[in-house]
């Protein structure tokens, strides 16, 4: 055994340090010319006419549905099974989420699993690129336009994810992205939102700087002084120019990025193969994924449960992780609506994490793998019944 091994670990280097350092020595570190230019080369990447950068994925979801004039008394359909975030953004709204269930193979909203919880109330839906695996957005739009609800995409975890050849993000209503350590691209923090529509863009930028009709760097641009004034309630949501920076390097890596992704994924799908009773994430029949998360199914015949899995991975120096989140099993949850679902808790109660980051060798790889078949072989003597 050499060392542990993590779930994820991001890929920085000098490049990055460097970008980070040449931000502070100019002297502008707060939003400015680096976050502008992050920008444009985040929209181009996605294929969105606009981006605007804010502080978080989750500050990107808020600013999407007040942007939508949402509020108390609309209903926004969420997956349950994602990060609490998604649900999260629904509430800081004083909307109320509505829990919808997923389809087992992508972990992703479907139109019928959408159509089972609308109502009369329905204003939104919030559909989760499930750990990169891109959701069917042609079939949730076309829904959508059917039902006269918007469609906001989570695309925390979907850089570099296609959906019939196309970039996510392409053709969104509203896109709303994290660069977060344990997404690929990486800021420390950091989010965007990504749009076609230049008016929306614009109230996007006000409502991450308080409000206001002009920007700082307007203003420092500006010879003679600009009165700037506050047309409506906003937030401080705005990403530091020294995030952008290191944002702009990670971006140039992206590609590297995804291609060792998908090969360390195709051989984990090579060496999993017969090992029973585990099924790991494919790419779904409309798009490709980019491996964010590489999640394995248990089935109920597996000897030892995920729990129980999880720790025999950590004895033998493996960082995996539980699977996506139920949001609606958590306390902060609690007392909140909910109908059946099913499969949301079937993955949530079966499914968990390996590890998978760009430096990643084939020897961690083979030693994740290992673990992995004796478990497997451990039968439920060895491993009781979790
Ligand atoms: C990580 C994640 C978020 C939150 O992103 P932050 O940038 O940490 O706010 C939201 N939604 C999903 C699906 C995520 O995976």
């Amino acid at each position: 055994m050499t060392g542990r091994i993590p779930v994820m670990l991001p890929w920085l280097g000098e490049a990055e340090a460097e970008a980070a350092a040449e931000a502070v020595r100019s002297g502008w570190v707060a939003q400015g010319p680096r976050v502008a230019a992050f920008e444009r080369a985040f929209a181009e990447r996605v294929g969105a006419e606009h981006a605007v950068a804010v502080s978080s994925c989750t500050t990107a979801l808020h600013l999407a549905l007040v942007a939508l004039g949402l509020g108390p008394g609309d209903e926004v359909v969420v997956p349950s099974l994602s990060f609490i975030a998604t649900a999260n953004a629904v509430r800081y709204t004083g909307a109320e989420p509505v829990f919808a269930d997923v389809e087992l193979s992508t972990g992703n909203l479907t139109r019928a699993t959408v159509d089972a919880v609308r109502s009369p109330r329905t204003r939104a839906v919030l559909l989760v690129h499930q750990g990169g695996v891109p959701a069917d957005v042609d079939a949730l739009r076309a829904a959508c336009a059917d039902w006269d609800l918007a469609l906001v995409e989570d695309a925390a975890c979907a850089i570099g994810s296609t959906v019939g050849g196309k970039p996510v993000g392409h053709g969104a209503l509203l896109a709303a992205w994290s660069f977060h350590p344990r997404k690929i691209v990486t800021t420390g923090e950091g989010g965007m939102l990504t749009t076609d529509d230049a008016d929306w863009a614009a109230r996007l930028r006000r409502l991450r700087e308080h409000g206001m009709n002009a920007s700082a760097a307007q203003r420092h641009a500006s010879s003679t002084p600009v009165l700037e004034s506050y047309l409506e309630t906003g937030y401080n949501y705005r990403m530091t120019d020294i995030q952008a920076a290191v944002g702009l390097v990670q971006l140039g890596k992206l590609d590297a990025m995804l291609e060792r992704r998908r090969e360390l994924a195709g051989r984990y799908a090579e060496l999993l193969a017969d090992v029973p009773g585990l099924t790991p994430v494919t790419d779904p029949a409309h798009g490709r994924g980019n491996f964010q998360s590489y999640w394995v199914l248990l089935a109920p015949e597996f000897p030892v449960g995920r729990d129980e899995l999880l720790a025999l991975l950590a004895e033998a120096g493996i960082s995996a992780r539980r699977g996506i989140m139920a949001t609606h099993l958590e306390p902060a949850y609690a007392g909140h609506p909910a109908g059946p679902l099913p499969v949301t808790e079937r993955i949530g109660r079966d499914s968990l994490i390996l590890p998978l980051f760009h430096t990643m060798t084939e020897a961690q790889q083979d030693r994740v793998v290992a673990a992995l078949r004796g478990a497997a072989a451990a039968g439920p003597a060895a491993g009781g019944t979790g």
